[in-house]
């Protein structure tokens, strides 16, 4: 059976969420009683995992006070949630300037603390991802950081409908500056700008040496349209379903559609598998 690395799955500790974020995504869920079972127990979310022949999953946190209500304290989180199963989890956490005393430290920390990759996500965090241009001299910082301890960063690209959520900031293009200016960074662009802005996602991976997206958060029927030469950036494109997200009801029924796609096989096992296995080495 193919492996599988979901490389964008939400566990986070959703009782940091403040009330109206937390109220859209259980209308979103299907069956949110059975998502909060999982969420809470990480026995059964690796039965889960393994049930779908899902090897390895990021597990996705980022810190937004102000609109989701996430603090730093995620990142102690997540670190102690991924202690049960370390081989087959990756924690994703986040630094956000002006919430640490010195944001480039903080990511020296994080990365002795056992966290594998960073997340931004700039509609939540009212923050561009290119802001360091413009003096932003805690985010140059966390950028040289993750650089030099060798930590993928993910940016949410594309739109969000959380209260609050400001989504000029969420534009791909916004990202070119960093494939200028750290071009050794290695940068995935969370659900290649979707639903507006394939175009300039896949401009930036072909562009950037050290660019990614990955594809969650897009129905499989509708990656095609939103990426009709996938097979061009084959090596630059990662498996994700973004559950329990909006966009990923079901996480056997993505793989499914996904496998009954007309993409070639070799292309189908580098998504799923070869491409995060090669950026996160065991
Ligand atoms: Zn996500």
């Amino acid at each position: 059976m193919q492996p599988i690395i979901d490389i964008h799955i939400h566990m986070m500790p959703y009782s940091m969420l403040k009330p109206p974020i937390l109220d859209l995504i259980k209308r979103y869920c299907q069956d949110w009683a059975e998502v909060e079972r999982i969420i809470g127990d990480s026995k059964a979310f690796l039965g889960l995992l393994d049930q779908l022949g899902i090897e390895r999953a990021g597990l996705i946190n980022y810190v937004a006070p102000e609109i989701i209500g996430f603090t730093p304290e995620v990142n102690e989180w997540i670190v102690n949630y991924c202690k049960v199963a370390p081989d087959r989890f990756l924690a994703f956490g986040g630094v956000l300037p002006g919430t640490v005393p010195d944001p480039g430290a903080e990511v020296d920390r994080l990365a002795k603390l056992g966290i594998r990759a960073l997340k931004m996500h700039p509609s939540h965090q009212l923050l561009s991802p290119n802001d360091y241009r413009n003096g932003n001299r805690g985010l140059a910082a966390i950028y040289e950081r993750a650089q030099a301890n060798g930590l993928p960063l993910m940016i949410h690209t594309g739109t969000s409908i959380f209260p609050g959520a400001r989504n000029l900031h969420a534009q791909p293009l916004l990202c070119d500056d960093l494939g200028v200016d750290y071009p050794d960074l290695v940068v995935i662009l969370a659900h290649g700008g979707r639903p507006l802005w394939m175009e300039e996602a896949f401009f930036l991976v072909r562009r950037h040496k050290n660019m990614y997206i990955d594809i969650s958060g897009i129905p499989p029927q509708k990656l095609m349209e939103y990426f009709p030469r996938i097979e061009m950036i084959a090596d630059k494109v990662l498996w994700g379903t973004d559950w329990p997200g909006p966009g990923a009801p079901d996480i056997k029924r993505n793989i499914e559609m996904f496998l009954a796609l007309p993409i070639n096989h070799q292309t189908k096992r580098k998504i799923l598998y070869d491409n995060a296995a090669r950026l996160f080495p065991r």
